[in-house]
């Protein structure tokens, strides 16, 4: 039966999270019973630092209970544009930075500051899932670009080329990459930053995961290679994966006074403002000891040398070796075709469920970051849990025939 009220042309064009849909299967599961092992979450296994936990109990007995400013705290938008000094040489005043209940939301902010019908925004595929449907809502189109494994996913000037035209507002970047942990190369980036400034478009750089890089020298970044880019770049940052506080849902952004501007009215009209306690524990994490990310990192280095040498010993897998971020994104399409008890896997979504039904491993299929032949293993979890869900992968696909 048709529900009596109907629902926005809006909300029917996009789909919820297809990452937060598989881990929530992943946990029913778990509380019913099952023994699962959960390689589809997207936050790191670590409890957020003891100094940045103090700072938000301190808010909460000090009363700091109220609205805050509609940009964030000024002393916390003083702190991050301190970060983005100390850490990138990028100088920004207060008012060029805007606070939002999560990166995500800080994307969203943008997109709705920012596009409208008829403006066409680049999105490079693998994408992070919520990249085209954030546009989408906007009214606007994302144009899917693909990057590819033989390139190491890295940017590809001449192909992005080809699908630029004279409705190309913007362009989202990156990098450490979720899904694949690849990192731009200067090159590619220098290419794209001078079709940015010859097209006029706005570049939105989310560097959620540029503390989290496995790479030598420092990550490289179209602000540096291209800082006459400055004036029309915004950069996406937050404190979710840094300093694994996803849960406490501060982002930030950096960008154009008039565009943070623009931001700041449509948070106004939707949260007015992020939680005033979150916002005294991130300006904990950012204005405190910055060891953390490090250390976090450093745990991450053995397992995914680990999930990397028992991927690839696999036959038929093949992954390109992730430079940032806690994921493996492996090319399964050599097992497509294949069945298991006469039912066919003839992509990453049946094999996704393959995995979680008869292995119980929770990962996410790659076609929800638009990249179908591959399917998505997050590393943020223990070595014992790694090897035990290596096992089952290695032989569930074996035992496709
Ligand atoms: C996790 C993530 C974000 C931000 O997440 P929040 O929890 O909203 O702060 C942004 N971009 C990418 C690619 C991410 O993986």
């Amino acid at each position: 039966m048709e529900p009596k009220i109907s629902l926005s042309a809006r909300v029917k064009q996009i789909k919820p999270s297809p990452t937060l849909a598989v881990n929530a299967k992943a946990k029913a599961l778990k509380a019913a019973g099952a023994d699962i092992v959960n390689f589809s979450v997207g936050e790191p296994d670590f409890d957020t630092p003891p100094h940045v936990c103090a700072a938000g109990k301190a808010a909460i007995d000090q009363g700091f209970t109220r609205y805050t400013a509609v940009p964030g705290i000024p002393e916390l938008r003083e702190a991050i544009a301190h970060r983005f000094a100390e850490d990138h040489g990028w100088h920004y005043t207060a008012d060029q930075i805007q606070v939002a209940s999560g990166g995500k939301h800080g994307l969203y902010n943008m997109a709705q500051a920012l596009f409208g019908p008829g403006d066409e925004v680049l999105v490079l595929a693998p994408y992070w899932v919520s990249y085209p449907d954030i546009i989408q809502l906007s009214g606007a189109t994302p144009v899917i670009v693909p990057l590819t494994e033989a390139k190491d996913f890295d940017l590809e000037p001449e192909v992005l080329a080809r699908y630029v035209t004279e409705r190309t507002k913007g362009i989202i970047l990156n990098s450490p990459s979720n899904p694949t942990g690849s990192v731009f190369s200067r090159a590619a980036l220098a290419a794209v930053g001078q079709m940015a400034l010859k097209g006029n478009w706005v570049v939105i750089s989310d560097d959620i995961y540029d503390t989290i890089t496995y790479i030598d020298g420092k990550l490289p970044h179209i602000l540096d290679v291209c800082p006459e880019l400055m004036e029309q770049t915004l950069v996406l940052n937050g404190v979710s994966k840094s300093f694994a506080m996803t849960g406490w849902r501060i982002g930030y952004t950096a960008g154009p006074k008039h565009i943070i501007a623009a931001m700041n009215k449509i948070q106004s009209q939707s949260t007015s403002n992020a939680s005033s306690v979150a916002q005294k524990a991130a300006l904990a994490a950012v204005s405190g000891p910055q060891d953390f990310p490090r250390v976090m990192k450093e745990a991450f280095v053995p397992r995914l040398d680990f999930i990397l040498k028992t991927l690839t010993e696999i036959p038929g897998v093949t992954c390109v070796k992730p430079s940032g971020a806690f994921y493996v994104f492996p090319n399964v399409s050599a097992y497509f075709g294949k069945s298991f008890k006469g039912k066919p896997i003839t992509g990453s979504l049946d094999l996704a469920d393959y995995l979680l039904d008869e292995a119980l491993i929770a990962a996410v299929p790659g076609i929800a970051f638009g990249a179908d032949r591959f399917i998505r293993f997050s590393f943020a979890t223990s070595m014992p849990v790694i090897a035990e869900g290596m096992k089952r992968f290695k032989t569930a696909l074996a035992n496709l025939s």
